[in-house]
């Protein structure tokens, strides 16, 4: 474990006892150590890169981190930059496959996207390839292109208000679609993207890639704060009686795998927790039984993470022993 790495020392001396009391750690975190932990990220978390080719994504200030936990027992906390408002992008996927569990069962779901990891970059075309056009899960593009292309609407701007709509509903959130972040996106080609919907259609698990890619990049805009992605977090915690069981399990359990790219069994091994990042930076973590961690800080690492995030996620896991697994 690196110096980095290691637990906080605010973190690890009070709240892991309290918790073996009362087994919801989460609900043991105070705001004062919340504050302390984005100094630290500060600290910790220098360099990393604003993706560009979403050039509204590069405006972004890479110094920003905004954290909001939201508990089943014991309040709201929120810290840093939290009136920042920013696109969900990837961090819309597990809503995806979420909502169309619940509209379509798992069956038709699965029938059109795998639920295995990959080890390949967030938008692969070669993974698709070798997988001979069925896509590997739904927390990739191909996944996810996939399955928008069986959100309900006659275009990506009605499949994507159907899901929004849904989504605000059931969790209490508000989420907005951010007109001038779509035209960025399509503001410069992604070819990739492109070729993922045609290899997705020429092998018969899309029907109109067109329509497929417009809703992917709609609901990638679906913009909110920490605040709303905590409230969306929640709908995969264990006690939302909005959500059947079954689907919940089964998106934690595909998260666990396929969240991070290829950071996601690193990730599980030393944090154990479902977690979704996106290229905003955007980041939210499910506390099964306890709550969920929304994150947003825009600085990326490589893969594609939250720097800022992975940080907090990994100092909390730690330090409150969040993981079940352990
Ligand atoms: N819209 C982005 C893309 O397709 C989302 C990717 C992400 O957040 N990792 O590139």
């Amino acid at each position: 474990m690196t110096e980095k790495n290691k637990p906080s020392e605010s973190l690890s001396s009070g709240n892991a006892q309290k918790g073996n009391q009362s087994s919801l750690r989460l609900s043991t975190l105070t705001q004062a150590q919340l504050k302390t932990l984005i100094v630290q990220a500060k600290v910790q978390c220098k360099g990393g890169e604003l993706p560009t080719y979403i050039p509204l994504l590069a405006k972004a200030d890479p110094s920003w981190i905004a954290v909001q936990v939201q508990r089943i027992q014991g309040e709201k906390i929120a810290v840093g930059d939290i009136g920042c408002s920013f696109p969900l992008m990837s961090v819309i996927k597990p809503f995806v496959l979420l909502f169309l569990l619940e509209k379509l069962g798992s069956e038709a779901v699965f029938y059109r996207v795998g639920r295995e990891a990959s080890d390949q970059p967030f938008n692969s075309l070669a993974q698709l390839q070798a997988d001979r056009g069925k896509p590997r899960n739904p927390m990739i593009n191909s996944g996810a292109i996939a399955l928008a292309g069986r959100l309900p609407g006659k275009d990506g701007a009605s499949c994507c208000e159907t899901l929004r709509q849904w989504l605000n509903q059931r969790s209490h959130s508000q989420l907005v679609l951010d007109e001038a972040m779509l035209q960025s996106v399509r503001s410069l080609p992604n070819e990739r993207n492109h070729a993922i919907a045609n290899l997705l259609a020429a092998s018969g698990y899309l029907d109109h890639p067109e329509i497929a890619l417009d809703t992917y990049n709609h609901v990638c805009c679906l913009s909110g704060t920490v605040r709303d992605l905590a409230s969306l977090g929640m709908l995969l915690v264990q006690g939302s009686n909005m959500i059947s069981p079954q689907h919940r399990c089964t998106v934690n359990d595909i998260l666990i795998t396929c969240g991070l790219y290829q950071a996601s069994s690193r990730f599980a091994v030393e944090v154990g927790l479902p977690t979704k990042s996106g290229v905003s930076g955007a980041m939210v973590s499910v506390v099964p039984s306890q709550g969920a961690i929304a994150c947003y800080s825009p600085a990326l690492d490589e893969m594609g993470n939250s720097l800022a995030g992975l940080f907090i996620v990994q100092q909390l896991a730690q330090g409150l022993e969040l993981s079940g697994l352990g």
